[in-house]
């Protein structure tokens, strides 16, 4: 056993007291001492003043086939599955080093991630993953490259029982175009509403949830119609720009729909011709485009919308995999209060990605997968670019230095 005694702790829900301390064994936590805290006789304490202890960081929407370039899944269609191999591992040591320890993949080729995750050895140093499969998609729709093409309902209920089969945990599915996708257009639905309503259907008889792709206002109000369990993107866009009502915000609010606003981005994106005429449409630049979304998420959380962080990652150069902490940063940016925002990315995020009973909160019998950054990030979220040490299952992953520690990059800090 030993303990960890953080000038900060924050739980997954709250603030502890500052100098509350985490014990952990065999893996996972097995209690937690707020200050004054008493620590049992014989266990090693490892005292970081000045530092914040943290449930790792969960990625609930990423793309572990793409690397981060731009043009990236736009080439998908065409890359050799075992290249695919390396770009999954090595975007899972990136999301790693960036204190994420949970990552939920919306955006398989095939079924890469999934038989990846299928086969991986326990303990080998890597966040978990929640994986979707391809997104199902219309016959030449958005993502279709990604192979989860099909056309009317009863080849959406075979696409849904065939990712469960498969042992996907999530059934991802393209409400809308996207800025990607040549020929697909962000305003428009690519379902019926009935064909939705089939996939979340035959979905939650399989016991697994749904999240939908949707841009704009009119696929947010079929999912929500649908029954869906989350929304990415989410952002209501019209002809006219973006157009949530109060009623449109008051339901999704009402229905707990977790809502992944995938904004936190570094740089500017070369956007392929696609997204760059659907930007022009509304007269609009990249930048704008991610000054909206960041401004969304206030918008959202006020009408008391659940939040959840996912950063879209490596989608493109400016969505490298371990840019979720942008991501956070972007919606305390659009006014959401800096716990909320935390929380978004730990304890909703776990919840959300059906992880919630072992992962995203310091809480008693759950896996010791802890971040550990420089300064106090309650009280400045930029905190989370300074990470410094990432424990998965109370081992510790990566340390400051750069490199997977093996041994102490925190003096004294090594396994247990
Ligand atoms: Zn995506």
């Amino acid at each position: 056993m030993f303990a960890l005694r953080a000038g900060r702790v924050f739980d997954g829900e709250r603030a502890l007291a500052p100098g509350s301390v985490v014990l952990i064994d065999g893996g996972r936590i097995v209690g937690i001492e707020e200050a004054p805290a008493d620590v049992p006789s014989g266990c090693e304490v490892r005292d970081l003043p000045g530092a914040t202890l943290l449930p790792g960081l969960v990625d609930a929407h990423a793309h572990l086939c793409a690397d981060g370039t731009d043009g990236t899944l736009e080439r998908l269609g065409e890359v050799e599955d075992a290249a695919l191999l390396g770009t999954i591992e090595d975007g899972l040591r990136k999301q790693l080093a960036a204190g994420v320890t949970t990552v939920r993949d919306l955006g398989d080729r095939r079924y890469a991630v999934v038989e990846w995750n299928a086969k991986r050895r326990d303990g080998d140093g890597l966040p978990t993953v929640v994986a979707a499969g391809p997104p199902i998609t219309t016959v030449g729709g958005h993502c279709a490259n990604m192979g989860g093409e099909v056309a009317g309902i009863s080849q959406i209920r075979e696409a849904v029982r065939e990712r469960a089969a498969r042992g996907a945990n999530v059934v991802k599915i393209m409400g809308s175009g996207g800025f990607l996708t040549t020929g697909t257009d962000v305003l428009r639905c690519q379902f019926e509403p009935d064909e939705l309503a089939a996939a979340v259907d035959e979905a939650h008889r399989l016991g697994l949830p749904v999240t939908v792709h949707a841009h704009p206002r009119a696929a947010v109000l079929q999912a929500m119609a649908a029954g869906a369990d989350g929304i990415e993107h989410c952002m209501f866009l019209t002809e006219r720009g973006q157009a949530a009502t109060a009623a449109d915000l008051a339901e999704l609010a009402s229905r707990h729909i977790a809502v992944c606003v995938t904004s936190g981005a570094v740089g500017t994106p070369r956007l392929p011709p696609n997204g760059r005429a659907m930007l022009e449409r509304f007269g609009l630049t990249v930048a704008d485009m991610i000054a909206a979304m960041k401004r969304h998420s206030g918008v959202l959380h006020a009408a008391g919308v659940k939040l959840i962080a996912g950063a879209d990652s490596g989608i493109n150069s400016s969505k490298p995999h371990g840019v979720l902490p942008v991501t956070v940063q972007f919606y305390v940016a659009g006014g959401v209060p800096v716990i909320d925002a935390l929380a978004a990315a730990t304890s909703v995020a776990a919840d959300s990605c059906g992880v919630g009973t072992r992962k995203g909160r310091i809480r008693r019998g759950y896996d010791a997968d802890l971040l550990l950054v420089d300064g106090d990030a309650v009280a400045d979220v930029s905190a989370l670019d300074r990470p410094r040490a990432v424990y998965l299952a109370g081992r510790q992953s990566w340390a400051m230095s750069g490199q997977p520690a093996t041994s102490d990059g925190l003096r004294g800090a090594g396994p247990t």
